[in-house]
């Protein structure tokens, strides 16, 4: 299945001299969206996982079907001041701009084994802000799972030690 075909790239958006992919195409052909899930889920249960946490928003894309397909729990990390309860707290920077992501203290118990989803990789700064979550709370991250990685994009460092599966490569 070539699913770049359905991903648009837009010159300068957000901000001028970002190449954005546009994944909403993808989603708007249920055919692609079911198999491009699919194939990720495979790889998700590989892994024999017992939770998936992912980013908003459009990590929730990726995550929540995949989540419903392995019948695994689902665990959202939002930005500050959206959940509800008892969180733990991380700011770090994005290809542009900053933000603080926040998971709920009780969504991951000591030694679970937690697969990540988002679904672009560009930076890495999303990915490590979940990851540092995730372990704060306990929790074994055994890999991270893509529809797109930036590979042009300096990310290896920080995902060095991470099993990293994405689904469409751009170089
Ligand atoms: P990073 O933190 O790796 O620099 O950026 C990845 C995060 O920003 C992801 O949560 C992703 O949703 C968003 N993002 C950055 N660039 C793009 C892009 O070109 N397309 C899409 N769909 N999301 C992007």
């Amino acid at each position: 299945m070539d699913y770049k075909k359905h991903i648009e790239i837009i010159n300068d958006y957000p901000v001028k001299g970002v190449q954005f992919k546009d994944i909403t195409p993808l989603m708007q052909n249920g055919e692609v969206y079911q198999k491009a899930i699919d194939e990720m889920a495979e790889y998700v249960k590989s892994k024999d996982v017992d939770v998936i946490a992912a980013p908003e928003a459009r990590g929730f894309v990726v995550g929540c079907p995949i989540a419903y397909t392995l019948n695994k729990s689902f665990v959202p990390v939002r930005k500050s001041g959206k959940l509800p309860r008892m969180v733990v707290e991380t700011n770090y920077g994005l290809e542009y701009g900053k933000a603080s992501l926040a998971i709920h203290k009780d969504a991951i118990n000591p030694g679970d084994r937690v697969l990540i989803t988002d679904d672009l990789l560009a930076t890495g700064g999303t990915i490590d802000a979940t990851i540092q979550l995730v372990e704060e709370l306990g929790g074994e991250v055994v890999g991270c799972a893509f529809l797109i990685e930036l590979a042009y994009l300096e990310h290896g460092e920080k995902l060095k030690n991470y099993d990293v599966y994405s689904l469409m490569t751009y170089e």
